[in-house]
């Protein structure tokens, strides 16, 4: 049997640094307005962390879950401005974005504290959506298989019961945010070669997800691929009819 046929969807969205409390009570109600339990697709919102209590109180009993975009590595103590996973976990979270290329960049994250923080979430019950991805310039050298091999490695590090407990998001960096998709083969072709990796620990049923200028267009054709099981959505994620059209392809 294709293992595609025993990975439920997961369509998440990345508000990044957006929002109010005002914007998010119409976006989070059109959210819990159209949820309903669907056995193929699970959807969570990743939200600021001031928003992360709306985001609760707002999403309660529906099929919508939600998480943070970032945690600490560390569990607790002299951390002033961090996050931990039980913190996160005590507000209802069940997920969190791990390593995502903004935190990489502007946060000088590297995949070490990324692969250390994608262990703090396990440890505190959430599940880590681990992001990676290559530059425009690693792009066109060519690096893009290696690259990902290089971010996952301290991942894979970790074995397979912590895979397993993982979501890998495959987000080429220079599909972030500019409108500029990866074609649905070029991303299979790469999450392809991520389920390799994975599997070489045991963890080759594991999801993995797109991201990169994912929106109500082109999610249908990214998500016939056989190895794409799921889109993490940023720009597309703060506009409740986009988001609910990427959910219903
Ligand atoms: C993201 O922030 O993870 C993302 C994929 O953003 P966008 O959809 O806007 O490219």
């Amino acid at each position: 049997m294709p293992t595609t046929t025993l990975r439920k969807r997961l369509v998440m969205g990345n508000w990044k640094m957006n929002g109010s409390l005002a914007t998010n009570a119409s976006l989070l109600a059109s959210l819990r307005a159209s949820s309903h339990n669907d056995d193929d697709c699970e959807v969570a919102v990743c939200v600021p962390f001031p928003y992360l209590v709306q985001a609760e109180q707002s999403l309660r009993d529906s099929a919508v879950a939600f998480g943070a975009q970032d945690l600490s590595h560390h569990d607790a103590g002299a951390y002033t401005g961090d996050v931990s996973g039980a913190m996160l976990a005590d507000l209802g979270c069940s997920w969190v974005l791990v390593g995502h290329s903004e935190r990489r960049s502007n946060h000088a994250e590297t995949d070490q504290l990324v692969a250390h923080k994608a262990s703090a979430a396990l440890k505190a019950k959430l599940t880590p959506v681990v992001c990676i991805g290559e530059t425009l310039v690693e792009q066109e050298a060519g690096h893009t298989l290696g690259v990902v091999a290089r971010q996952l490695a301290p991942i894979l590090a970790l074995g397979k019961a912590a895979v397993s407990g993982m979501i890998i998001a495959y987000e080429p960096v220079w599909a972030i945010g500019t409108g500029r998709t990866a074609t649905p083969q070029q991303a299979q072709d790469v999450h392809a070669a991520i389920r390799a990796s994975l599997a070489s620990v045991g963890a080759g049923h594991a999801r993995i997800i797109y991201g990169g200028s994912v929106n109500a267009s082109n999610a249908a054709q990214l998500f016939s691929m056989s190895d794409i099981d799921g889109a993490l959505v940023g720009g597309a994620s703060l506009i409740a009819e986009e988001f609910l059209r990427i959910v219903a392809a």
